[in-house]
């Protein structure tokens, strides 16, 4: 995880950083630190905490007239967040800044240790060592490359090296880096929003290989020392797109930006609807982290009732670990909003490695996953910044709804009239998720019942339970409040032990099959003393309970509709809290470490 920034150029060298830390300070805020050259004078300033509190720190000392410098913003994997441990990390001649988490340290540090006296207990010192032991005999680039193939596990590094005035390095393996490209500047950061200020064009970078920077020149070297021509791209995303846009929140308005993203991807796929067809499995395999696994089990309830194709969902870092036996014509699906999930990638390197073939759900379009799975979905809902996932969750909802659309529809298991109806049905979700995003006043007053407590239950029943999974995350995230799921049905075996007078249960009922079981687990937990919250549609709708109820629509539709609604409980209860929505604690956005 962790926001990595370099810049080479005439700017103020610790405005340009420190800007960039803030854009990305989404991905980690451990502590955040710089380090800036004129070309013979390093400084390096750190500080546990937010990137604001080390500008403060920034504005009250003299700094010299940086030419380039480099920047972090930690998520805490190896060493407890304190200012030793924070980046950037100097040894001998380098300084440098790392983005990932070396699983060998530990038999690293203990190698160099007669050499070396650590400072820190991070594994990105011991990098900074051994390229410093490299460097003795060697030049940067080779230096640099001989180090790092040393390493197991995940970087992106940014190096300054002593000696080397107004150059940069990086390198890196399994953890995003782009490249930006100015007129006579360089801004290198974790992800895109971090460039836009100065450019739209980047290069990426590919395992192993090692750039060599200045301010007017970008040489990359392969993996054997030999120079490679890179393809510099332009991306089209806007620095508006990812700003605040007036909401106070970035996770609010990225909800309210979930009508007009639904609306572009449901019309950006309906002249490809061939992507979406999965008829030639026999089986498939949801693989994802957190929500994105929650969207899996919406998908999995579609494809297996209306596509007729055994689904499993599977936790990703679990899966890359199981034997997993492919018997019949199998697809794994892979999603993942940042296209960087560590344990996403290894499942996917390894189901690769049995000749498996792979689709990837991913936001990111220059994302490892994008690149390496053998098709992709894109869910195109530009920057996500807030920690919590609210609008890339509905959109990888929504494609995996449309594969088993789609799917149905081809195997013969929807007929034209049903389908049709159902293409009619979507063209209403952008309509039917603005109303129920309007509703702020609804939701503000359920939040009001629950925001006091400290323990909160949701049930469901099928498709109901893979919502009430991702509602129940959303408040535990973003409002520290202990939530837990329960199917409607198992509550009583055990876990019903727990309520008690006023306990807040969110039970939803949007399945005719099974409303008036779960129904009556709502009864059993009344009957218990919970304050009970139903979301349902409004054909089912005659409870006397408080509510939230959204229109009826087809069930391919349905979560699509109720998942807003919990979104936004969900924030309206951390608002009440005081908490740092868009940064919960010890979260961050891509979990690019395994
Ligand atoms: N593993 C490094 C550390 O713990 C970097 C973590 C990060 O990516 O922020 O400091």
């Amino acid at each position: 995880m962790c926001g990595i920034v370099g810049y080479l150029g005439k700017r103020r060298v610790s405005e340009v950083l420190t800007g960039g830390l803030t854009t990305l300070e989404y991905r980690g805020y451990d502590s955040a630190g710089v380090a800036l050259s004129d070309g013979n004078t390093l400084q390096i300033v750190k500080k546990v905490g937010r990137v604001k509190e080390l500008e403060e720190k920034l504005s009250s000392m003299e700094l010299i007239d940086a030419t380039y410098g480099i920047a972090h913003t930690r998520w805490a994997t190896n060493g407890g967040v304190m200012d030793e441990n924070a980046h950037p990390h100097n040894v001998g001649r380098v300084t440098l800044v790392h983005n990932g988490i070396i699983e060998n340290a530990n038999a690293l540090k203990e190698s160099l240790s007669k050499e070396y006296d650590f400072q820190s207990e991070t594994d990105t010192e011991v990098i900074a060592a051994l390229i410093d032991k490299e460097l003795k005999a060697k030049d940067p680039v080779i230096a640099i490359r001989d180090a790092v193939k040393q390493l197991t596990g995940s970087f992106a590094l940014v190096i300054m090296i002593d000696g080397e005035s107004n150059k940069l390095y990086a390198t890196r393996k399994d953890s995003p880096f782009i490249i930006g490209i100015g007129k006579d500047e360089v801004v290198m950061a974790s992800d895109i929003p971090a460039i836009l200020d100065y450019t739209n064009k980047y290069m990426l970078l590919d395992t192993y290989e090692v750039a060599e920077l200045t301010a007017h020149d970008v040489k990359i070297y392969a993996e054997d020392g030999a120079i490679v021509s890179k393809e510099v791209k332009e991306t089209t995303y806007l620095k508006e797109e990812a700003g605040k846009n007036g909401y106070p929140h970035y996770m609010l308005k990225e909800m309210m930006e979930e009508p007009i993203v639904v609306e572009n991807l449901i019309n950006y796929y309906q002249d490809k609807l061939e992507k979406l067809d999965l008829s030639k499995y026999e089986e498939i395999h949801i693989v994802a982290c957190g929500s994105a696994m929650y969207a899996g089990m919406v998908g999995k309830s579609l494809l297996e009732k209306y596509a007729h194709i055994p689904t499993t969902v599977e936790v990703a870092s679990e899966y890359r670990y199981q034997t997993v036996l492919y018997t019949r014509k199998t697809l794994v699906i892979l999603i993942s909003q940042s296209g960087e999930t560590a344990d996403t990638i290894a499942a996917m390197n390894k189901v690769k490695e049995e000749g498996i073939d792979t689709l990837a759900i991913v936001n990111a379009e220059y994302s490892t996953i994008a690149n390496e799975a053998d098709n992709v979905l894109f869910i195109k809902a530009g920057p996500e910044i807030a920690v919590a996932t609210t609008k890339a969750y509905i959109l990888q909802t929504l494609v995996l709804t449309m594969l088993a659309r789609e799917t149905a529809h081809n195997k013969g298991l929807l007929t034209d009239d049903e389908y049709n109806s159902l293409i009619e049905d979507y063209k209403e979700i952008p309509r039917q998720i603005k109303s129920v995003l309007e509703k702020r006043d609804l939701y503000k007053n359920l939040a009001k019942e629950i925001y006091k407590h400290e323990d909160v239950f949701f049930i469901g029943r099928g498709i109901d339970y893979s919502m009430s999974m991702e509602g129940s995350l959303k408040i535990k995230e973003i409002s520290y409040i202990h939530s837990e799921t329960f199917q409607a049905g198992e509550l009583k075996h055990g876990t019903i032990s727990l309520i008690d007078e006023g306990t807040p249960v969110i039970a939803i009922i949007t399945d005719e099959l099974t409303k008036d079981k779960t129904y009556a687990n709502v009864l059993e937990v009344v009957a218990r003393g919970a304050k009970v919250i139903i979301a349902t549609t409004e054909k089912l709708d005659n409870y006397e309970e408080l509510k939230i109820v959204v229109s009826t629509t087809s069930e391919f539709v349905q979560p699509l509709l109720v998942v807003p609604g919990l979104q936004l409980l969900a924030y309206e209860i951390a608002v009440l809290r005081g908490c740092d929505i868009d940064k919960p604690k010890n979260l961050a956005k891509s979990v690019t470490v395994e």
